[in-house]
């Protein structure tokens, strides 16, 4: 995501893990950081990559899978299932109740946009899928397209 406000979504960030018990290290907040200041998705190794320290180490790999856990369970990072790719979500210094989420995805850039579905929708597509024996519990639409940018330089 591109954002204006990255020390307040970092500040939010910060005041909900004081508030749940949870620690923001500094590695977990450089990942997050790394994913609130790009406008695509990153892949775990892509993030191993920004979190490099001055003197150039790498975290270990599993090191940033387990940060990239706790960032989704904090609900700060969300996983894109189709690219496997992580991206921060939109809604880390809101207030409200986060509701099912869809991301548009450029096929070209890998620019994500996190949009909501409204309630309407959802209830649809919960329906839908009961007519068809399915429950839906955690649903997440990916949906790719071409953005705005790339379309206009195709053209
Ligand atoms: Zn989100
Ligand atoms: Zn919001
Ligand atoms: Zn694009």
């Amino acid at each position: 995501m591109a954002v204006s406000n990255v020390d307040q979504i970092m500040l939010q960030a910060q005041n909900v893990c004081a508030e749940n018990g949870l620690k923001l290290t500094k590695k977990r907040r450089q990942v997050l950081h790394a994913l609130v200041m790009s406008t695509t998705a990153l892949s775990a190794y892509e993030l191993r990559e920004s979190c490099k320290t001055e003197t150039g180490d790498l975290l270990p790999p599993m090191s940033v899978y387990r940060i990239l856990d706790f960032l989704q369970e904090a609900g700060f990072v969300h996983k894109l299932n189709l690219s496997n790719r992580y991206t921060a979500c939109v809604h880390i210094a809101c207030n409200h109740a986060h509701r099912f989420s869809q991301f548009l995805i450029c096929v070209k850039c890998q620019l994500v946009t996190e949009i909501n579905i409204p309630e309407l929708t959802i209830n649809n597509m919960k329906s839908d899928a009961e007519s068809a024996g399915f429950e839906l519990t955690k649903p997440q639409l990916e949906i790719s397209g071409v953005c705005y940018t790339c379309k206009n330089k195709a053209a």
